[in-house]
């Protein structure tokens, strides 16, 4: 199968058509074969071909390029971001049906690069192939990693460090900030153009309605309160939600400095460039909203063309954000403990769980486990079961939701201590990266496993970082 270039339909004002650099001696470290079994791949990729997998040489019917996009970094507007060390080689087609990005991160220069060497560690490549594939198992829509190679090459970080790519596969890569950035061209036609590029490549179904450009927005709202609410549901703190790095497809992307929660904690922040907790694990719903204002923002010119029914228009919507997210959450949280959404006291259980975790510094998702196990065999020694909440919980529970709850509440999990572990014996041997990759991801099926254990201490000092 051949790549289809679909964004060639965009105005040349958002993207630059260039080549990868070449990599030096590429060699295979990962490759997702659950994946690429979903995908029609060009045969160079079906056969795993290292020069065309690392962008050394390109398959006949890609034509590579880089996208443009602004975004509000921290709550500062930056007008001139983009792939600064990304290249997408077009769109393949699923078994489903529908098209998807491959993109390859690493990949050298563009002219959005803005003074950085346009590549990736080995060990950041491999940790978005892991926190990707980890997040698609919680089912947490996000973008999928369908290879990491290294070349024979260093690059300097705060020491050196061998070169790595991760090719990304995503529904679509246009984020928010690619709408900032549209809209800052102060030409209708680009911020038109890619508008109804998006709603063509992700919702062709909005061409219909009444006003698409304002069902867009609904629509991408109700995408990211889910995202965001799964998010708050497994305990993950996406670290730089920045608007550039929020996906109109509600997918999530860009795992630099993710981390998961440990010991409860809402105001949890691991990053360590967010000084001021602004993206603090309780703060990530009030965040997703405030960059909905920034997509919202950027409509207006295509929404009405009379400028305060436009912004009625969106405000209106956008203030609906605030309740589906509660929904979602809700939903969500009800199911992981087999209590009726619709009852009365669910709201109470639940934050009655979380004030009890935050009290006695539970594990957050492990306490998840240890209610789900109860129903398998009382443990006494657990602080949670011997407590008032449990009873109360007790009394609630609905047994019909006993088997959903199981299938939610995962058996073990990644800490963020095992995903160092793991990333740090997939660096120090590429070759077997493979085989720690499925034994760790093995693992998190297996009752019996010592593999992932929490470790609390290991979070007070763990610092997540940006771009490496
Ligand atoms: P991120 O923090 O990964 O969301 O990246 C923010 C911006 O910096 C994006 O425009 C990236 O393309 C760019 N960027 C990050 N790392 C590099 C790098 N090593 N070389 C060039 N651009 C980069
Ligand atoms: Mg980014």
């Amino acid at each position: 199968m051949s790549f289809k270039q679909q964004y060639s339909e965009l105005p040349d004002a958002l993207f630059q058509s260039i080549c990868p650099e070449q990599v030096v001696e590429p060699e295979l470290v990962v490759f997702n074969h659950n994946l690429s079994k979903q995908l029609i791949l060009p045969k160079e990729f079906e056969h795993r071909d290292v020069n065309f997998l690392s962008g050394n040489k390109i398959v006949e019917t890609s034509t590579p390029f880089a996208l443009g996009y602004a975004g509000h970094q921290f709550g500062n507007l930056v007008p001139q971001l983009g792939d600064g060390r990304a290249h997408l080689l077009g769109q393949v087609v699923s078994k489903k049906g529908n098209d998807v990005d491959l993109q390859l991160k690493g990949s050298g220069k563009t002219r959005y690069s803005r003074g950085g060497d346009g590549k990736s560690t080995l060990k950041s490549a491999l940790r978005e192939y892991i926190v990707s594939e980890y997040l698609n198992t919680l089912n947490i829509s996000t973008c999928r990693s369908l290879y990491v190679l290294c070349g024979n090459e260093s690059i300097m970080r705060n020491e050196p460090e061998q070169v790595g790519l991760v090719c990304r596969v995503a529904k679509s890569h246009i984020r928010i900030g690619s709408f900032q950035f549209a809209a800052m061209h102060q030409d209708t036609h680009v911020l038109k153009s890619l508008a109804d590029f998006t709603i063509n490549q992700l919702y062709p179904e909005l061409n219909n309605s009444n006003n698409p450009y304002l069902a867009l927005f609904e629509i991408v709202s109700e995408q990211l309160s889910k995202l965001v609410a799964s998010w708050m549901a497994h305990g993950f703190i996406h670290g730089v939600m920045n608007t550039d790095n929020i996906l109109l497809s509600g997918e999530a992307i860009d795992f630099g400095p993710c981390a998961f929660m440990g010991a409860y904690q809402p105001t949890q922040v691991f990053s360590s460039i967010d000084r001021q907790g602004r993206y603090a694990f309780q703060n990530q719903p009030g965040i997703m909203h405030w960059n909905l204002a920034r997509l919202a923002e950027s409509l207006i010119p295509l929404v009405d063309v009379r400028e305060e029914q436009a912004i009625a228009l969106l405000t209106k919507a956008l203030n609906k954000f605030p309740v589906l997210y509660e929904q979602h959450y809700h939903a969500l949280m009800s199911e992981k403990l087999a209590i009726n959404s619709a009852d009365k006291t669910s709201k109470d259980i639940i934050t009655s769980l979380l004030k009890f975790m935050s009290d006695e510094g539970l594990d957050y998702r492990a306490t998840f486990t240890d209610l789900t196990n109860s129903f398998i065999r009382k443990d006494e020694n657990l602080k949670i079961n011997s407590s008032d909440w449990f009873n109360y919980w007790q009394k609630q529970i609905n047994l019909d939701l006993v088997d959903r709850m199981c299938h939610v509440n995962p058996k073990q999990h990644f800490y963020n201590v095992t995903i160092e572990k793991l990333l740090d014996l997939c660096v120090a041997e590429p070759l077997q990266a493979s085989n720690y990759i499925e034994q760790y991801f093995a693992a998190l099926h297996d009752d019996e496993s010592t593999h992932l254990l929490a470790n609390h201490g290991f979070d007070k000092a763990y610092r997540t970082y940006c771009g490496t």
